[in-house]
C-alpha cells in the first residue's frame, strides 16, 4: 500500500504532483511519501502488539536524517551497521537506548563510539569481535550489553547477494560455536553482558517458512542458554520481510506477527525486529526525465537522466522496478531497454520493458525506490547525486539538496610538485 496515485492522468505523491516537484527541484529526484512511511511503520509495529517488542529500523535501507527523524517520532529504534549510521541517528535525534549495532567488520573506533554513546547492544558476529569489544569495554570501564548473531543455516530463498543466514555466508556465528562463546563470555569476559540472541537470515523474503524455521532454532538456543544460567532477555529476529516490486506476494506483517508470537509467546522475551525494506521500499519513487530515444536493429533504447549510480538495484541484483509514465495519456506501446548515461553496458534501469511510448523531455517514475536506492547511490562517472524530497500531504520538503560540481571534488588534493 502506498500513496503514489494518478489524479486526472497525472502521477501524484500524496497531494503533490510529480511534475511539479520535477519542475521545481529538477531530475533525477527521489520522492518519498511521509504518510506511506508512517503507515508501513505502524502496520509493522502493530503486528507485534501484545508482545513486548522493539522495532529497530534498519538505517542502511534509507538513511536520510529526515526519514530517521520521522521514524524516531513514531517510536522506532535503529539497527546500524557503522559508526556513520550511529552519527546519523544521533543527528536525527534518535533514541540511542534503542540502537543495536550489527555488521561483521566493526572497527575499534566504531566500537568505542557506540560504547560511549550507550547503545542498547552490539550484535556480535565473530569470536574475535567478541574479545575486541570486551577489551575496549574494559579500557573504557563500561559494562557492555551484547547479543551474538547466530547463523541458523536457513535458506531464505531470495537473491544470493542478500541471503545471510547460510553457513557459506560471512554473517554470524554457527550455533554450536555460539553456545561456547556465550559461556566463555559469561565466565571470562566480565565487561560484557550477554542479554540477547540475534539472527538475520536475509532480505526480500517472500515466504513465512524461512522465518519460522529460523525462529524455532533460535528459540531452542535461548532456552538452552537460559538453562545454562545466562540472563537472555532479548530475541532479535533481524529484518528481511519482502515487498511487492512486481508480482511477489509477501506475507503481511500481521501474519508474520502471528507466526512469531505463536513461536515465542510465554517466553517472556522482548522481541527486536530490524525491518528496512518493508518500511521504506514502497515509500519512495525515482522520477527521471527522458533524454533521448534510439531505435537499434535489435533493441530500442530509452535514455533517461538517471543511471545505475542513482538506482543501483537493477544492475546489482537484476532487480525489477515498475516504470510508470508521470503523465498518463493514450498512446502506443514500445518495448525497450531503459538506460542511463553511464559508460557501462551494465547501466540499465529496466530491460526489454514494454511501456507507453515516450518522447524526450517526458518524465518516468521508477516505483519502489525508497529502500536500497539512494543509500546505495554513488558519484560514478562524476555524476552529482540526486536530490531527495519528502512529501507530507499537500506540501513537500527537499530533504537532501542535489549535489553540485564542487561536491564532486570535495576532499581531493593535487599534491605539490604536480602543480
Ligand atoms: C540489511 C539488514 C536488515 C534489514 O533488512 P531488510 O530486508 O531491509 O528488512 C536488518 N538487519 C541486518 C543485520 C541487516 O544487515
Amino acid at each position: 500500500m502506498h500513496y503514489f496515485d494518478y489524479r486526472r492522468g497525472k502521477l501524484y505523491a500524496e497531494g503533490v504532483s510529480i511534475e511539479r516537484i520535477a519542475r521545481e527541484v529538477g531530475t533525477p529526484v527521489f520522492i518519498y511519501s511521509a504518510k506511506t512511511t508512517r503507515r508501513h511503520y505502524r502496520a509493522f509495529d502493530g503486528a507485534f502488539r501484545g508482545a513486548k517488542h522493539l522495532v529497530c529500523y534498519s538505517v542502511k535501507a534509507n538513511s536520510n536524517i529526515a526519514i530517521l527523524r520521522l521514524l524516531s517520532k513514531e517510536g522506532s529504534g535503529f539497527d546500524i551497521v557503522s559508526g556513520g549510521e550511529l552519527f546519523r541517528v544521533l543527528k536525527a535525534g534518535g533514541d540511542v537506548r534503542k540502537v543495536v549495532f550489527s555488521g561483521v567488520g566493526k572497527r575499534d573506533d566504531e566500537i568505542e563510539y557506540a560504547i560511549k554513546k550507550n547503545i542498547l547492544m552490539f550484535n556480535v558476529e565473530s569470536p574475535q569481535e567478541l574479545r575486541r569489544i570486551h577489551s575496549i569495554a574494559r579500557r573504557l570501564r563500561k559494562k557492555t550489553p551484547i547479543a551474538i548473531r547466530v547463523n541458523p543455516d536457513i535458506d531464505p530463498k531470495t537473491h544470493p547477494y542478500i541471503s545471510t543466514g547460510l553457513k557459506k555466508n560471512k554473517f554470524g556465528i554457527e550455533t554450536e560455536l555460539a553456545i561456547k562463546e556465550y559461556i566463555h563470555a559469561k565466565q571470562n569476559l566480565p565487561w560484557l553482558e550477554p542479554i540477547g540472541v540475534d539472527c538475520h537470515i536475509g532480505s526480500q523474503i517472500t515466504e513465512l517458512s524461512p522465518f519460522v524455521e529460523a525462529l524455532k532454532r533460535v528459540v531452542k538456543l535461548v532456552n538452552f542458554l537460559q538453562s545454562e544460567g545466562l540472563n537472555i532477555g532479548y530475541l532479535n529476529m533481524g529484518g528481511g520481510l519482502g515487498i511487492t516490486y512486481r508480482d511477489e506476494a509477501p506475507p503481511h506483517p500481521s501474519s508474520y506477527g502471528e507466526a512469531v508470537i505463536r513461536e515465542t509467546g510465554g517466553l517472556g522475551l522482548t522481541l527486536i525486529f530490524e525491518p528496512g525494506r518493508v518500511i521504506m521500499g514502497n515509500s519512495g519513487i525515482l522520477a527521471t526525465k527522458v533524454l533521448y530515444t534510439k531505435e537499434g536493429s535489435l533493441k530500442n533504447f530509452v535514455i533517461v537522466d538517471a543511471a545505475m549510480n542513482d538506482l543501483p538495484r537493477p544492475s546489482l541484483y537484476d532487480a525489477y522496478h515498475e516504470v510508470r509514465p508521470v503523465v498518463d495519456k493514450k498512446r502506443g506501446e514500445l518495448t525497450a531497454d531503459i538506460v542511463g548515461p553511464i559508460c557501462e553496458s551494465g547501466d540499465f534501469l529496466a530491460r526489454d520493458r514494454t511501456i507507453k511510448e515516450v518522447e524526450p523531455g517526458e518524465l518516468l517514475a521508477f516505483m519502489s525506490a525508497g529502500a536500497y536506492c539512494f543509500s546505495m547511490s554513488s558519484n560514478y562517472n562524476s555524476r552529482p547525486r540526486s536530490a531527495e524530497v519528502l512529501v507530507t500531504g499537500r506540501t513537500y520538503h527537499v530533504i537532501r539538496k542535489r549535489e553540485g560540481l564542487k561536491d564532486l571534488i570535495r576532499g581531493e588534493i593535487i599534491p605539490e610538485g604536480l602543480e
